[in-house]
């Protein structure tokens, strides 16, 4: 963190979403580094952008950026700057790209003269000028959290993919004016200017950068709890039904609000909703989200269920990630990759307690939460890259993999969120274990949110399993050196037996007799008329004897093959037995022969262990807010 590293983000931060009274405060801001740097003294300086959509068919956003300082002596070239990426979403997206005619003047509009100096910086040759604009457009025409969309239906931008800032002043405050098309209206979780319609503060830059804006004729669903208000921005029809959205996110709010010690640290909270035919996405800020969201979702339970979880996990990144900051993620660097080892903390454990909020809440049932760890187990297991890359390395280098997936990842790569949660679950049933009961993973993420986010600190590697070991009570040196920095194989048994649970994958072990089909190893797809390899799985059949992803399949056993034919062919076969595959790669014709292997293939499922102690019993109770082998329990899995 190279660029920020000696400002005060995190006080600005706190300061600013405790105290009600900071939406009174003027715009002046001083400016000590620039002041200094010019030998000058303090002075106080207005940094205003006006964000503007006179046509919203061309998907142009109009930025215009003014500059007014008092009197002082004042650099003779400055430098403004884009950010390349968006906190939340570790990938460089160069956000540069989609700026055009940009334009620099004095107040009475005579223009500067400028020069890019690289990719996303502009040189502006003010003469030392106390006031000066600048003036540009960026094309929006990509709805994804991360990104700008402006159409003749609403607008929906982030900061950071639009705004830019001068070099050297991410501390300094600035007003956003949105200029929105009647009768659109204008929701973000910044604090409005009273008295000025559209008009925003914010205290400093990473606010501004964590603050999208939605423009529309959007809905609003609005609740309070503890007396703060909240909302639900929705931009587009869908089949929800408001009342029951309303009930159900509350709840959400409510547990996740007592779960990290009952107070509310933000003034006011806002949901964005974006609903569309096929979309997805959501991303995390400071005091709001934005998820995309399938507009038909609502009314399949499973769907929903998966709408509900997205809001659980975005509303926990309130605290763990935007709050309880891991050590290289803010204040952040715009201009270039911001490396942690903590993505695994940051976002798998915010997706495991999105599952345990849901299940505390009500609005699953424990059946639905063990299948769900269930199945997420089966995937990793599934996953032969588990035992390439460790829960650091994932997290370190989402830059450039996580985000950009191939068909070797699965062989190379585990999934931060995936893997993040599941060691969440385990270290939580560990630390129930080692503490008898007495405390839980809830407690490292209070102790997290008490020991550094209130005393302006981020966190690293080492202080989380400090604060973890703290809450076991004794070392869990073997748990992270094993699961955590290691690659070695989750033992998820011996987690699971202090809530008298057990792992039942199918196997010689569980109580059915085992299954073992017979195994390619590759995913296959149907693409426009042709079957083609998606992926191989290294050390299967499909790996060792030849088939590659992108291979177009023809003809199995001399037979026209698509997907289904395929599958229930090698259903069909016994482990051991073989097949051909006439397949293209490239332009070449060729057959080849696999013996197919064998694999244990039953759903996994978590169930109850005989034998119970009390003690068992209380862990799993206070963990699932149920009592042990209820009927439902053991009546099978969904979801
Ligand atoms: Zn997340």
């Amino acid at each position: 963190m190279p660029v920020g590293k000696k400002e005060k983000y995190r006080c600005k931060l706190k300061g600013s979403f405790l105290s009600a009274t900071a939406v009174l405060f003027l715009v002046f801001a001083n400016a000590p580094s620039l002041a200094a740097q010019a030998g000058a003294p303090k002075s106080a300086q207005e940094i205003t952008f006006t964000v503007a959509m006179p046509k919203p068919h061309t998907h142009m956003l109009d930025v215009e950026l003014r500059i007014k300082r008092g009197a002082g002596e004042w650099p003779k070239q400055e430098i403004l700057i884009m950010p390349v990426w968006t906190p939340g979403s570790y990938m460089i997206r160069e956000f540069a790209r989609h700026v055009q005619d940009f334009a620099a003047s004095d107040v009475s509009g005579k223009p500067l003269p400028w020069e890019k100096t690289n990719k996303n910086s502009w040189r502006v040759d003010t003469g030392g000028l106390a006031e000066w604009r600048v003036s540009y457009r960026v094309y929006a025409n990509e709805l994804t959290v991360r990104t700008n969309e402006l159409n003749t239906e609403h607008a929906f931008w982030n900061n950071a993919a639009l705004l830019m800032y001068p070099d050297g002043q991410l501390n300094a405050s600035s007003i956003l004016r949105v200029l929105a098309p009647e009768p659109w209206r204008v929701a973000t979780g910044l604090p409005p200017v009273p008295g000025q319609k559209n008009t925003f503060r914010a205290e400093n830059f990473d606010i501004l950068y964590d603050s999208p804006v939605e423009a529309s004729n959007f809905k609003t669903i609005p609740f309070e709890v503890k007396g703060v208000p909240h909302r639900i921005v929705i931009d587009g029809d869908g089949n929800y039904d408001p009342e029951r959205m309303r009930a159900d996110i509350k709840k959400i709010v409510e547990a996740e609000i007592e779960l990290m010690g009952g107070e509310v640290p933000y003034r006011d909270y806002t949901f964005i909703l974006h609903l569309r035919g096929n979309t997805g996405g959501a991303l995390e800020h400071l005091n709001s989200t934005a998820i995309n969201a399938s507009r038909f979702g609502f009314r399949s339970e499973a769907s929903y269920r998966g709408f509900l979880d997205a809001v659980a996990h975005e509303f926990f990144h309130l605290w763990n990630v935007k709050r309880i900051r891991p050590d290289a993620l803010g204040p952040f660097d715009y201009t270039k990759e911001n490396y942690t080892k903590l993505l695994w903390v940051a976002e798998g454990i915010t997706s495991y307690y999105a599952n345990i909020i849901l299940r505390r809440a009500g609005l699953i049932s424990e059946t639905e939460f063990l299948a769900s760890a269930a199945s997420a187990f089966q995937g990793l297991q599934n996953t032969p890259g588990r035992l390439v890359m460790n829960a650091e390395e994932a997290s370190f280098d989402a830059w450039i993999k996580y985000y950009r997936q191939d068909e070797n990842s699965v062989n190379s790569q585990i999934d931060y969120y995936d893997k993040g949660a599941i060691l969440g679950l385990l270290l939580d049933l560990e630390i129930r274990k080692q503490s008898k009961g007495a405390r839980s993973l809830d407690d490292v993420m209070r102790a997290l949110y008490g020991e550094f986010f209130k005393k302006g600190r981020n966190y690293t590697p080492a202080d989380f399993q400090k604060v973890s070991e703290t809450a076991a009570g004794t070392s869990l040196e073997t748990f992270f050196a094993k699961y955590v920095r290691g690659r070695e194989e989750l033992e998820y048994n011996s987690a699971l037996a202090a809530a008298v649970l057990r792992l039942d994958t199918g196997g010689p072990a569980g109580p059915g007799k085992p299954v073992e089909k017979a195994w390619l190893g590759a995913d296959l797809a149907d693409e426009n008329g042709r079957l083609i390899v998606k992926r191989v799985y290294a050390g299967s059949p499909a790996y060792e004897q030849g088939l590659n992803a992108g291979d177009q399949i023809l003809a199995l056993n001399n037979m026209r093959a698509d997907r289904a034919f395929v599958d229930a062919r090698i259903e069909e076969k016994r482990p051991g037995d073989a097949i051909s595959l006439t397949i293209f790669r490239f332009d070449d014709l060729s057959t080849l022969l696999i013996r197919l292997g064998g694999r244990l293939d039953a759903p996994y499922r978590i169930i109850p262990v005989d034998n119970a102690t009390e003690e068992q019993k209380q862990i799993y109770k206070s963990w699932l807010g149920a009592s042990l082998l209820s009927p439902r329990l053991s009546a099978g899995q969904d979801g």
